[in-house]
């Protein structure tokens, strides 16, 4: 470009050269053409480039929570899930249960005993012509392994006085004659959902024979109920009890354990209807067992790890004085 000199005194626009004019216009031209893209696919562009980010910061919020659902999920898991050893016996605890105010409550307490026992596997068998969800939640909810029944009293038994938890025990003795074998390592032990339990009382019995047994507190009207021993040689030589002493094996549904492989050898062992109450254990062992072929556990029987609790029937005087109104306190949840 060729500057004019002050004498001239031309302004300096005019002193541009063609070249430089045609430049200037190409550089104009570009930058239009830029202005013009910048309009109708930049600014596109960049709402695309937002709702690309706005999505990967989605992805991101939902990554992090998956990671906190996963760390949540292995911290339950390491509460809930039972150590599982597949060369030891397993427990087949079999618990009777039917609804009642209290249900949920018992069953809560006896899961989250039974969660700190490896090697366990629970079969509930509801009295009652379908499962119910209470149940069926409840059991979604404990990571046991588990297996869910249900099979009613028959309505002559449903008296006051007939024996209990029948029908729901000889259903959990078919259901493991039926998907068990000689092969499988194992325990059954007639966990009632409403006693109290030690988790001692299942390391005393998953090594069972044949049949063990061990003292029961809180029933037959004393503080315990429990096998008389010689110790000289190891044998059950009698019992303590005082309700009923004439009972063949006077001792409760909480005091003793099959091995596995006996309740499938002895395919015939049922509990029945024509014993009354205080007399299944002993219908149950006479088809099992003799006397002398008793496994004493517990340190010799000298110790309590299991107690024939029974829960209070709560009182519901309010409750019932609602309902007669129509209405419920629980409406909506699940007691
Ligand atoms: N049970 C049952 N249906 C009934 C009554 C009881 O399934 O109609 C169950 C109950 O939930 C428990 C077992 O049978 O697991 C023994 O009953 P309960 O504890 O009432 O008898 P207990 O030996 O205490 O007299
Ligand atoms: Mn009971």
């Amino acid at each position: 470009m060729s500057i004019k000199s002050k004498e001239n005194s031309m302004p300096i626009y005019v002193a541009i050269d063609m070249t430089t004019k045609k430049r200037l216009f190409w550089c104009l031209c570009l930058l239009l053409v830029f202005v013009v893209w910048y309009v109708f696919f930049g600014a596109g562009r960049s709402e695309q480039y937002a709702a690309m980010k706005q999505s990967m910061d989605e992805y991101e919020t939902l990554l992090r929570e998956t990671r906190e659902q996963i760390l949540d999920r292995l911290k339950m898991c390491q509460r809930d899930c039972q150590h599982w050893d597949p060369e030891a016996p397993v427990i087949y605890a079999v618990t009777p249960t039917y609804a009642r105010p209290v249900q949920k409550a018992e069953l809560t307490r006896l899961s989250q005993t039974l969660m700190h026992v490896s090697n366990l596997h629970w079969i509930v068998i509801e009295d009652a012509v379908k499962k119910s969800s209470l149940v069926e939640n409840l059991l979604a909810r404990t990571n046991l392994n588990h297996t869910h029944l249900f099979v009613q009293t028959p309505v002559p038994y449903r008296r006051k006085g007939s024996p209990r938890g029948v029908e729901q025990r000889n259903a959990a003795l078919r259901w493991l004659r039926k998907n068990k074998t000689m092969n499988d390592k194992g325990v059954v032990y007639f966990a009632d959902d409403d006693n109290s339990y030690s988790l001692q009382v299942f390391d005393e019995m998953r090594y069972t024979k044949e049949v063990s047994v061990w003292p029961v507190g809180l029933v037959g009207g004393l503080m315990v109920e429990k096998p008389i021993l010689n110790l000289t040689t190891g044998k059950v030589v009698g019992w303590n009890s005082a309700w009923r002493p004439d009972r063949p094996f006077p001792i409760d549904m909480a005091g003793f354990a099959i091995s596995l492989q006996h309740i499938l050898k002895k395919s015939k062992a049922y509990f029945a209807y024509n014993v009354s109450g205080g007399f299944q254990e002993s219908h149950i062992l006479q088809q099992l067992t003799v006397r002398e072929n008793l496994e004493p556990k517990a340190d010799n029987c000298t110790q309590v790890l299991v107690w024939h609790t029974r829960t209070e029937g709560p009182r519901l005087t309010e409750e019932n004085k609602l309902i007669a109104r129509g209405i419920h306190s629980d409406v909506g949840l699940e007691v």
